[in-house]
């Protein structure tokens, strides 16, 4: 089994081993591979206004098609990215991706006025990487504005000297910083001192909740009006019902993502989407479109 895994690698393993463990060690050996060839794309999710449906930007999110095991999430394979060592390699593969595809829809004249990327938490402590950024604006001569990087916290920020560092530097290029899934996990309120942020993203858990639960309101309520004080743009992720944007809408936030303003598309698939949406919005309504 450890063949299908691709190239001439043969390893071993004890009937003890679970699972997970042997799944590691094939998708971090396959992983190796991925980045150089066609299994590993980006899809891209629009970002709009909930009030007047401007087109705010996307989100570059990773997959993976594997020829054998179908496709593999990006839940699942981040973490083992990172245990393999490969999020570094990741990371670049996809700001290179991302950037590129913004040179290209600005060539081509499409409205997305920024592309965010994800980078793990773990990869600000790459004391390369904001020269690796500005490298690859260079590359693909996308100005720095059109960037925004979410750092997306699976690990908690262990060095937090060298990641604040980081951020200033990148901030420095006139790249956006945005602290993804906030209000879970690892990211806490001290980061919001630390980091010099441009954007929150509200994890859609709360969203999830807002139009039943009033806590889950409640909290939106406040990380719309902190963001609001700091000066900070606020993103409310996992949209899905048109209740949940009529009361984000309410509530003041910016920005909102979700299924319900669109999946997840595929690069080509885009501009068309932009066509479409623009249309909908131009007809004087001051709330979106029913989508
Ligand atoms: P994230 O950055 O918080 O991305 C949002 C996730 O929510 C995406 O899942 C997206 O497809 C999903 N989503 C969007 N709208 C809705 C909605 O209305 N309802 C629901 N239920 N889900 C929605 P996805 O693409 O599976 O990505 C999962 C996570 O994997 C991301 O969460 C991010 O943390 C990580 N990830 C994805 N791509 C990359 C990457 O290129 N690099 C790194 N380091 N992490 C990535
Ligand atoms: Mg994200
Ligand atoms: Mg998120
Ligand atoms: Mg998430």
């Amino acid at each position: 089994r450890a063949r299908d895994a691709g190239g001439n690698c043969y390893r071993f393993f004890s009937p003890a081993m679970n699972q997970r463990a042997h799944d590691r060690v094939i998708l971090s050996s396959v992983l190796g591979t991925a980045l150089s060839s066609e299994r590993l794309r980006l899809v891209y999710q629009p970002q709009v206004s909930p009030h007047t449906g401007a087109i705010h930007g996307v989100e570059a999110l990773a997959r993976w098609h594997d020829p054998v095991r179908g496709n593999i999430s990006p839940v699942r394979f981040i973490p083992l990215a990172e245990e393999a060592g490969l999020i570094e390699a990741l990371g670049e593969w996809a700001l290179r991706q991302a950037c590129g595809q913004m040179a290209q829809w600005m060539a081509d004249g499409i409205a997305i006025p920024s592309v965010a990327v994800n980078l793990s938490a773990r990869h600000f402590r790459d004391p390369g990487l904001p020269a690796m950024i500005a490298a690859i604006l260079q590359e693909t001569g996308i100005p720095p504005g059109r960037l925004m990087v979410e750092m997306t916290e699976s690990t908690m920020i262990a060095d937090m000297d060298s990641t604040t560092e980081a951020a200033r530097a990148i901030r420095a290029l006139g790249v956006g910083l945005s602290m993804d899934d906030f209000g879970t996990g690892f990211s806490t309120l001290a980061n919001l001192v630390n980091l010099p942020l441009n954007e929150v993203k509200i994890d859609r858990s709360f969203v999830d909740g807002m139009d039943r639960v009033e806590e889950s309101r409640q909290i939106v309520n406040a990380v719309i009006g902190m963001g609001r004080n700091l000066g900070m743009s606020i993103v409310a992720e996992g949209v899905e019902t048109k209740e949940q944007l009529a009361l984000l809408d309410e509530l003041g936030c910016p920005v909102v993502q979700g299924f319900l303003i669109s999946h997840p598309l595929e690069a080509q698939l885009l501009p068309d989407w932009v066509r479409t949406w623009q249309q909908s919005c131009s007809t004087g309504l001051t709330r979106l479109p029913a989508a």
